[in-house]
């Protein structure tokens, strides 16, 4: 059989610990038999950010600008652990906050669902797409320590010199201070693209923040949406039979947990960034979702939305056998292949991202899976499979579907 040939390389963004492992694993028995692979190489693992005081990220943000696809392994964001197990020259930002920041736009994660895999939420009968804002807010914070009484305001300088201050805070002892930021433009694209993916893929869309407390800040979020949905898509939304509908950050937790899903929900940065842990456990497993982050210049970066999985990395240092769900990280790739197939009209590659995301399914309807499944599946008659069986049993029902 011929290999794939591609024509613009994917932006390949390498990154640490146990998804590294499963990262060169995929390459080797999912891909590279099939294509020609032509990718940008980054490595974003610790040690070369670390050797590279950070610049290999912003080179990988700076290229997926460039060639318009890319497709990153989850990455260690540093902490004060992990300063003295690899030896940190400084405590470098998270590589997905630096990235995002460069790109701006929206991530959307959706669960992979499949059969023999029940969302916990029994009401729940099509999937929780969660639309997290990818700019801004406690993600591109300034801190502060207060170490003793004292004023705290939060001052703005025009350009022209005039200056807006309000007052924060009167501390009478030591206390902490954080000040968040937003811009207009970014959450119109934000909006904009969560409008777009809903008469896309036909599904409601709500929206939520705490614009009751926060009256300013939320408050303008939500008048952003409303706005940009008035004049630009109250018509369209129309036309296709779905709606727009906002409230309040806790009314939209509690009516998750009743509705029947099949909904995309757009949420600040934080709350994408936690409930979108939530939904994809309550789907199954934190490796049942896909990520994608769509930037308003039209770019794309997948990646899967859980971490390294460090538990299971330091068992594989031991010797020890690990079964780590890649499913999320296969379709990071798939995801990134078929756009670059789209792009650049290559049919082969784009079937071929198809057969592959159907051959992982297949493998975990027949039964074969990784232990964190095997533990909630409906399925009987089930082999649990280490971390290289069971990808190994994706290329072989990968090669009945080629
Ligand atoms: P994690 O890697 O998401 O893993 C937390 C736990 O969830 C694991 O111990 C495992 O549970 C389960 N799990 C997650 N992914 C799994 C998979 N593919 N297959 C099977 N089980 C899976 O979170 P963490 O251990 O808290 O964080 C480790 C590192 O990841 C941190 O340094 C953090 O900075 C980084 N991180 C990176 C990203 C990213 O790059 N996108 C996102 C989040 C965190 P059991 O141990 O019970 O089996
Ligand atoms: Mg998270």
């Amino acid at each position: 059989m011929d290999k794939i040939k591609m024509t613009t390389p994917l932006v390949e963004m390498d990154g640490d610990e146990m998804t590294r492992i499963l990262w060169q694993m995929i390459k080797d028995e999912l891909l590279l038999p099939f294509i020609e692979l032509k990718t940008e190489y980054y490595d974003l693992g610790l040690i070369f950010r670390n050797e590279t005081n950070d610049k290999v990220t912003l080179d990988s943000a700076e290229a997926t600008l460039k060639y318009g696809v890319a497709v990153k392994c989850a990455t260690i964001t540093p902490n004060a652990e992990r300063m003295g197990e690899y030896d940190l020259k400084e405590m470098w930002k998270s590589p997905n906050a630096t990235i995002r920041a460069k790109l701006d736009g929206t991530v959307f994660r959706a669960p992979i669902t499949v059969k023999g895999i029940e969302p916990m939420v029994k009401c729940w009968r099509g999937p929780v797409t969660i639309a997290r804002h990818a700019y801004g807010d406690i993600y591109k914070n300034a801190e502060l320590k207060a170490y003793g009484p004292g004023k705290a305001y939060l001052v703005f300088e025009a350009e022209d010199g005039t200056e807006t201050r309000s007052l924060i805070h009167e501390f009478d002892g030591p206390g902490i201070l954080q000040g968040v930021h937003n811009t207009e433009k970014s959450i119109t694209s934000f909006a904009k693209a969560c409008f777009n993916y809903a008469l896309d893929t036909k599904q409601d869309l709500w929206f939520a923040t705490k614009d009751t407390i926060s009256k300013t800040y939320d408050h303008t979020f939500k008048d952003i949406f409303q706005e940009i949905f008035d004049n630009e898509y109250a018509e369209k939304f129309n036309c296709a039979g779905i709606s727009y509908f906002y409230t309040l950050i806790d009314d939209a937790v509690a009516r998750v947990m009743r509705d029947k899903g099949g909904f995309i929900w757009a949420c600040k940065n934080y709350d994408g960034d936690v409930m979108s842990d939530m939904v994809s456990s309550a789907f199954g497993s934190l490796a049942m979702m896909t990520s994608v982050l769509v930037s308003p210049a039209g770019v794309y970066e997948y990646e899967a939305a859980h971490g390294t999985v460090q538990r299971h990395y330091y068992q594989h240092l031991k010797g020890l056998s690990t079964s780590t769900n890649s499913v999320a990280t296969i379709f990071a790739w798939t995801g990134a292949l078929r756009k670059r197939g789209e792009l650049d009209k290559l049919t082969d590659l784009v079937n071929f991202a198809d057969s592959l995301e159907a051959a992982t399914l297949k493998t975990i309807e027949s039964g074969k899976m990784t232990k964190d499944l095997a533990l909630i599946t409906t399925l009987e008659d089930v082999s649990t499979l280490n971390s290289r069986d069971f990808i190994l049993a994706i290329r072989d029902q990968l090669l009945l579907e080629l």
